[in-house]
Order: structure tokens, then C-alpha cells, then sequence
């Protein structure tokens, strides 16, 4: 089994002794192993030892967790998540989307929902409970969501729902207003500069800030290829209109990266300390604050319709373009 994550240890210690009711609704960034943390509480509820308050790890009900195939869990992901998260089952992986070769699903669908529904009202196969995680929960559409609203409202007797979220205002309220709202913040840098070093990532401190302290996705870049030399590199590359850098990226991570530049490039501009990149690397970069407020309107703009199936190439060269244009207008 793999351990849990250092810094969720504390979290989850304190979830278990303030939860009550039977829905919790974990909010925060999710790079910083929201799901994991959802996956332990999960595991905590239906963990047979009686010794101690987080999950054993060691008892029949922990293995059936960490095998997948516990009867009383039911792990509601999208389809598009579930390698990235380790959570392949046999069905996912001869799902009629991978039959069919279509994109695999971004969003939680009413199905599964409806089988959460009827899976919640079940006996517990192990006597402790029936739980339901679901993460992201935003990715619920206002159907799915709706469906499993009266469940949440009227829990049978052993249900349990354990949520997970980067974006809690995107919920629908009454979903919100069922359950336990616990935030989860980052963890403090050091702790997680300790884990990204061990897992192998050079330049841990480099990438965690790239990742906007979110350990987890600065596990994701170093897998992708940045380093730190790549990513300082960028703003200038993008001022000279270079885009070679971004061969291969997703226009998720492309987007994302260049609201991170154009987030940074506004701070310099203003004389504010930056978040992402380093501030050297936009020596000798004077964009107009004008240009950059502009830039950043673009690029929610763009990062609206992002599920669009974009022809990367094309858009690669116009979001450089535009970049580009954005930090070389004079002050
Ligand atoms: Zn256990």
C-alpha cells in the first residue's frame, strides 16, 4: 500500500475527531491530495480495527480498499481522471468510450449517479457502512448533481458521502449546505519541497512554485519534462515568440502556464512580488499594465471554452502570438 501523504496525516486526524453527520465536503486546491484524503476518510469509515482512529491499513476491509474492489465503496471519478489518480478498474479499462475510441469524459455522469443512488441504500456488505466519494464534485453536471441531492438530503441509515472539490462555488448550494465543509490548505513548503525530493524531482522548491505550492502537480509537471531551467526560461521564450518549448503540451497546461505568466507578469509590472516564476525571469520584459489586464481577460476568454477539442498546433501558435504581443507593448 502506499503511505499516506505526510502533511494529510494532520488533516485527516482532525476530520475524524470534528466529523459529524454523514457528508463531508473536502475544499482546497486539488493538487494537494484531495483525493487521497477523501480515499483515507473513506477508508477510515469502513476500516475494521477498533485500535485506532485513522485507517489501520492491515485489516480485511483496509486490503479490500487499497485492491479496489471493497463492496462498500463506491469511487466516483471521471473517466479522464482515473489513471492520473491510480484508480484504473477492470471496467474502466474495457469502457465503451475506450471501445469507441472517443475522448474519455471530463464530467461525473447522471448514470453514475444513479448507481451511487441505489448503491447507498444497500446493506452494508461488511456491517460498517456504505460510502460514496465522489472528486471531483464539480464535475457533477446540474443533472447528476440533482440525483444525488435526495440522497444527501435523506441518507439511508449506513450512507456515507465524502466529496471533494477545487471549485466549492461551482457546487449547486444545497448540495454544499448537506454536508461538512472542511478546507484543506497547502502544505508548508519545506514539508513539501522533503516529498517532491524523495519522489526524485530536482528543483523541487522551482517546480512546488510553478505548481502554485500544490505538491502533487509539481509531481505532474517534472513528469511531463519541465524542469526548472524550462520553466524560468518561458517568459522570454514567449517574448520572442518562441513557442518550441511548448511541443507536446496539453492546451490545458499551456493555458493554465501562460495565466500563470501573464498572473506574474502583472506583478512585476506593478512592482508586487510574483507567485509562479521567479522574477528574473522577466529582466528586461517592460509590458504595460494596460496590455497585461488585457492579456489575462484573453485568456479567461480562451480558458472558458477549454474542453473545445482544439487543433493544438494552431493554438499554440495564436496563444504565443498573442503572448508575445502582450509582453513586448511598451510602457
Ligand atoms: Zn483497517
Amino acid at each position: 500500500m502506499s503511505p499516506l501523504l505526510p502533511w494529510l496525516r494532520e488533516p485527516l486526524e482532525r476530520l475524524l475527531a470534528t466529523q459529524r453527520g454523514h457528508a463531508v465536503l473536502l475544499s482546497g486546491p486539488e493538487g494537494i491530495g484531495q483525493f487521497e484524503l477523501a480515499l483515507a476518510l473513506a477508508q477510515a469509515w469502513l476500516c475494521e480495527s477498533n485500535g485506532s482512529l485513522t485507517p489501520c491499513g492491515e485489516c480485511a476491509s483496509c486490503r479490500l480498499v487499497h485492491a479496489h474492489t471493497h463492496p462498500d465503496l463506491l469511487v466516483l471519478l471521471p473517466e479522464a481522471l482515473r489513471a492520473g489518480l491510480g484508480w484504473e478498474t477492470a471496467e474502466a479499462g474495457d469502457s465503451e468510450s475506450r471501445a469507441s475510441k472517443t475522448k474519455p469524459s471530463r464530467e461525473i455522469k447522471v448514470d453514475a449517479l444513479r448507481e451511487a443512488v441505489a448503491f447507498a441504500q444497500q446493506t452494508s456488505s461488511r456491517g460498517r457502512a456504505k460510502v460514496v466519494l465522489v472528486f471531483p464534485a464539480d464535475r457533477m453536471n446540474a443533472i447528476a448533481a440533482n440525483t444525488l441531492l435526495k440522497t444527501l438530503e435523506e441518507p439511508p441509515g449506513q450512507a456515507r458521502f465524502v466529496l471533494g472539490t477545487g471549485a466549492p462555488q461551482a457546487l449547486l448550494p444545497t448540495i454544499r449546505s448537506r454536508c461538512q465543509t472542511v478546507r484543506l490548505a497547502p502544505p508548508q513548503r519545506p514539508a513539501a519541497e522533503a516529498w517532491l525530493a524523495q519522489q526524485g524531482v530536482a528543483d523541487a522548491a522551482v517546480l512546488l512554485a510553478a505548481a502554485g505550492q500544490q505538491p502533487l502537480t509539481a509531481l505532474e509537471l517534472s513528469r511531463q519534462g519541465i524542469d526548472a531551467r524550462l520553466w524560468q526560461g518561458l517568459p522570454q521564450q514567449v517574448a520572442r515568440g518562441q513557442g518550441a518549448a511548448f511541443s507536446g503540451w496539453t492546451p490545458p497546461l499551456l493555458l493554465d502556464t501562460l495565466q500563470k505568466l501573464c498572473h506574474d507578469a502583472l506583478c512585476v509590472a506593478v512592482g508586487a512580488p510574483t507567485r509562479y516564476f521567479d522574477a528574473a525571469a522577466f529582466a528586461g520584459l517592460h509590458p504595460s499594465h494596460e496590455r497585461l489586464t488585457e492579456w489575462a481577460r484573453e485568456l479567461r476568454e480562451t480558458a472558458r471554452h477549454a474542453d473545445h477539442p482544439w487543433n493544438a498546433g494552431l493554438m499554440t501558435e495564436a496563444l504565443v502570438t498573442q503572448a508575445r504581443r502582450a509582453l513586448h507593448s511598451p510602457r
